[in-house]
Order: C-alpha cells, then sequence, then structure tokens
C-alpha cells in the first residue's frame, strides 16, 4: 500500500467543475449552469477549505457548506456520466498514475479499480463530486463496502484518504506462512504490526482501513491462489535454466516494491516465500517435473 501520486494542482482543481459547468444544457427545468454559477465563490469557498484541511490534516473536521444546499442537485449533476468533462476528469487521473500503480485497487490492492469513490460522500459533499482529489480510483468492493460512512459513530474517519494520509514507509504488514493441506503446500495469513515511531493516532486510521475493509481476510482468502503462481513462475524460471530462485523472487518483489509500496499483500507474501526453505524445496520438486 502506497499513497496517491499527488494530482497536479495546475490547472487549478476548481478548472474541472467549471469545463463540466460550462459544457451544461438545460434539461427539463433545472437550469444547472446558472445555478453553480450563481454560487460559484461559496464553491470556490468550499474549495479552499479542502485544501486547507488536507494540508492541516484535519479532513475529519471538513463540514458540508450549508450555503451550496440549495444547489445540491445541480453539485451532483456534475458527476452524472452524462455530463461532458467526466470522462476525461477521470481519464487524467489515470493518466496522473500510469498503468501500472493502478493495475490493483489502492485501497486493498487485491482487485482492479474500475470505479471512482468520493472519498467525501457527494450525499453530503455535493460541492466535492468532481474534484479530482476526492475521487480516488478503487474497485466495487472497496467502493460499495465504504459507501457514505467515512466517519464511524464519534466522528473519526474510519479509511485512509490516500492522497494526503500518512502511510507507514516502514513493513507494517506481516505475513506467517505455515503448512496446511493445499495445493502448494504452502498457505499464508496476514496481520498488522505498528511501526516503531509511527503515531498511534495515524495508525489508527490505518487499522481502522483494514478492518472496514477487511483486507486481512481478503488477502487470506487469495494467498492460496496466489502462493500457487509464484511456485509456477519460480519454478518456470528453474526450468528455464534460470538458477538462485530465491534471489529470483527477492528482485521481483523488490521491483513491485517500487510500484506498490513496502506492505503491499503480494510484496510481502513473496519475501516470506523467498525466505521459507520449505518453499525453496516446493520449487525444486515442482521443477522436476510433474509427479507421475
Ligand atoms: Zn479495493
Amino acid at each position: 500500500m502506497r499513497n496517491l501520486i499527488p494530482f497536479p494542482s495546475n490547472p487549478q482543481h476548481i478548472e474541472y467543475l467549471v469545463l463540466i459547468r460550462d459544457a451544461k444544457k438545460i434539461s427539463g427545468e433545472i437550469d444547472h449552469k446558472s445555478l453553480l454559477v450563481s454560487k460559484h465563490a461559496e464553491i470556490v469557498a468550499s474549495y479552499a477549505a479542502f485544501a486547507r484541511a488536507i494540508q492541516r490534516n484535519e479532513l475529519g473536521t471538513l463540514v458540508p457548506n450549508p450555503a451550496l444546499t440549495p444547489i445540491h442537485r445541480s453539485l451532483v449533476s456534475c458527476y452524472s456520466n452524462r455530463s461532458s468533462g467526466v470522462g476525461d476528469l477521470k481519464k487524467t487521473i489515470s493518466s496522473v498514475h500510469g498503468l501500472r500503480v493502478l493495475k490493483y485497487c489502492p485501497m486493498c490492492g487485491v482487485t482492479s479499480p474500475t470505479t471512482h469513490d468520493h472519498y467525501l460522500p457527494s450525499s453530503q459533499f455535493p460541492e466535492f463530486s468532481v474534484h479530482p482529489v476526492n475521487l480516488v480510483p478503487c474497485c466495487s468492493t472497496c467502493n460499495s463496502t465504504k459507501d457514505d460512512d467515512w466517519l464511524d459513530q464519534n466522528s473519526r474517519r474510519q479509511y485512509l484518504h490516500l492522497y494526503s494520509d500518512l502511510i507507514p514507509a516502514d513493513v507494517f504488514l506481516e505475513v506467517t506462512l505455515h503448512s496446511p493441506a493445499t495445493l502448494s503446500g504452502v498457505g499464508a495469513t496476514f496481520a498488522l504490526s505498528r511501526p516503531t515511531g509511527f503515531r498511534l493516532k495515524d495508525w489508527r486510521l490505518v487499522q481502522s482501513h483494514f478492518a472496514r475493509l477487511k483486507l486481512l481476510d481478503r488477502y487470506t482468502e487469495r494467498s492460496n491462489a496466489e502462493i500457487a503462481e509464484i511456485l509456477e513462475s519460480c519454478a518456470e524460471h528453474l526450468l528455464h535454466g534460470g538458477s538462485q530462485p530465491r534471489r529470483f523472487l527477492r528482485g521481483i518483489a523488490d521491483r513491485q516494491e517500487l510500484i506498490y509500496g513496502t506492505s503491499n499483500w503480494r510484496v510481502q507474501l513473496m519475501r516470506e516465500l523467498a525466505a521459507s526453505n520449505k518453499f525453496q524445496r516446493l520449487i525444486a520438486a515442482a521443477s522436476a517435473g510433474p509427479a507421475s
């Protein structure tokens, strides 16, 4: 897991909303464009408050702008698929990160990010419905699990905002290998461990993010298939004249760590497998050919 790449501030974030607003045509009885223009100063003030909250790491204290309540529908309508410019905004968000960073959902690292989560829910903060830093690429599982529940009952944030929240640079995801009767002969379970010096306040948010999205269980569920694939890759490496499977595996882990962060579950799984003597024996057996 790692932070998303900071979204460029040039053009200013508000310009994406202006582009979408100005392309709007009058539909039905509501002139969304005129309503949005009439409240532009308030929208700009809200964008400034959002930027300040991120800068001060006080995102949880942000409250909706009551002056914008009367144009709630017009603000939400900006994110509609029918709105010209939304597709371009999503493409810009993707292009900032490149193909490989967004191969997996940044919130879980498990599946493809086919949706965008409004970190500050558009039902409560319609003013940020097309704010690029409020749109987090993520998978449908993470998106539907988080939904509008960005705060808990005590008004504390429950999920990491991947553009701005602190994620430990040191390893905080631990892998334990065990030997169940699986196809590969090795299984894995995952646990969190607070790195020394990482503030408890920030750590609670990391823990909450993992707990709400059930990430440790999701990693464990997928680990057997992942281990089987890693085993096959290592066996193929040996079968085609390669040597030193530990080094081979660590090399892949090093490269993936640069893209997905130190505590990515696959990266840590590969490191643990590279250190395992049993896994080395399994690789040797697999590369000797199919059992007769
Ligand atoms: Zn996800």
